[in-house]
C-alpha cells in the first residue's frame, strides 16, 4: 500500500487542495459528494461540479478586487438610476455601454450637463458594469487626479503612476471643470488622456459644455488638442436637466406639508 492510500484521504486531499489553491473544492467536496451519491451521479459529473464551483467563486471573488481596486465614491448602479427623470437622455446609448463593449473597442464616454443630473452616478454604474465583466476600471476626480500626478512627480515616481493608469481598462474621470487647473495640472492631465489616445477607454463628467473647457485647461492649443483625441471615438451624453437632488428634495417637502 502506498503512503497515500494508507493515511486518512480526508488530512491529504485537504493539504494537496490548500496547496493547489482550490478552496471552493476543499469547502464542498464531501457535501457534493453526498449529493451525487443520493442523485446516482457518475464521477466525472461530480468533479465537473466541483470544477464550476470553483470557477465560479473565482470569477466573484476577481469581480470583488476589481470593484474595490477602482475606488468607486459611493455604490451606485444602473439598476437604481432612473431614466425617467433625464427624459432627454437616449436611454437605449446607456443600455448599449452597459454592455462594456466600448471598453474593448476603447471608445470614451463625455457625460455632459448641470450639476444633480445623475453623471457621477451613471458613471459609477457603467464602471460597475465593466467590473462585472472582470475588466479593470479606475474612478477618479479630475482635481484629484491631478494632485495625484503632481505629487507623484515631486516624488519622482510619476512614470509608474502615468503606467499603472495607462494599464486600467477604462479611467473614469469625473467632475472636469469644477476648479481651473494650473498650467502644470493641465499638462499632466493632458499626457495622462494623450497616453490612453486608442489604448484605453476613458469615461469624462463635466458641468461645461465644450466650448467652455478652454477656462479650465487654460490654453487654447491644449484644449484643442484634448479635444480632438477625446471625441475621436466618443459617445455623448447629453444630461440636461433638474437636479435629481434639488428635486427629491423639493418632493419630501411638499409631501411632507401636504
Ligand atoms: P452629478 O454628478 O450630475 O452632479 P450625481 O450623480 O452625484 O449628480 O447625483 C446626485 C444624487 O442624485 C445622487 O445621489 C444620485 O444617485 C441621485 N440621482 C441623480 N440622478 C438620478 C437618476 N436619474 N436616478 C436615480 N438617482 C439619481
Ligand atoms: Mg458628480
Amino acid at each position: 500500500m502506498s503512503e497515500s492510500e494508507a493515511t486518512d484521504p480526508k488530512v491529504l486531499l485537504g493539504h494537496h487542495l490548500k496547496k493547489l489553491k482550490l478552496p471552493t473544492i476543499l469547502a464542498e467536496y464531501d457535501k457534493i459528494a453526498r449529493q451525487c451519491a443520493e442523485q446516482g451521479i457518475d464521477h466525472r459529473r461530480y468533479l465537473l461540479r466541483l470544477a464550476e464551483l470553483e470557477l465560479i467563486e473565482r470569477e466573484r471573488k476577481m469581480v470583488e478586487r476589481r470593484i474595490r481596486a477602482a475606488k468607486f465614491p459611493a455604490s451606485k448602479s444602473l439598476d437604481s438610476f432612473d431614466f425617467k427623470a433625464l427624459p432627454d437622455l437616449n436611454k437605449v446609448l446607456v443600455l448599449e455601454l452597459a454592455r462594456c463593449e466600448f471598453v474593448i473597442r476603447r471608445e470614451n464616454i463625455i457625460a455632459l450637463g448641470p450639476s444633480g443630473t445623475g453623471k457621477t452616478h451613471l458613471a459609477i454604474g457603467l464602471g460597475l458594469a465593466v467590473c462585472q465583466k472582470g475588466m479593470t476600471v479606475g474612478f477618479v476626480t479630475a482635481a484629484g487626479l491631478v494632485n495625484q500626478l503632481a505629487e507623484a512627480r515631486d516624488e519622482k515616481r510619476l512614470m509608474r503612476l502615468q503606467t499603472s493608469l495607462a494599464k486600467l481598462q477604462l479611467l473614469i474621470i469625473d467632475e472636469l471643470g469644477y476648479v481651473p487647473l494650473s498650467q502644470t495640472g493641465a499638462e499632466l492631465l493632458f499626457e495622462v488622456i494623450s497616453q490612453r489616445y486608442e489604448r484605453g477607454a476613458i469615461i469624462v463628467t463635466s458641468n461645461l459644455a465644450f466650448e467652455d473647457w478652454t477656462s479650465v485647461f487654460g490654453s487654447e492649443r491644449l484644449t484643442g488638442a484634448l479635444l480632438d483625441r477625446l471625441t475621436h471615438h466618443v459617445h455623448i451624453l447629453e444630461m440636461n436637466g433638474d437636479s435629481y437632488r434639488l428635486k427629491q428634495s423639493k418632493a419630501r417637502r411638499t409631501k411632507q406639508s401636504g
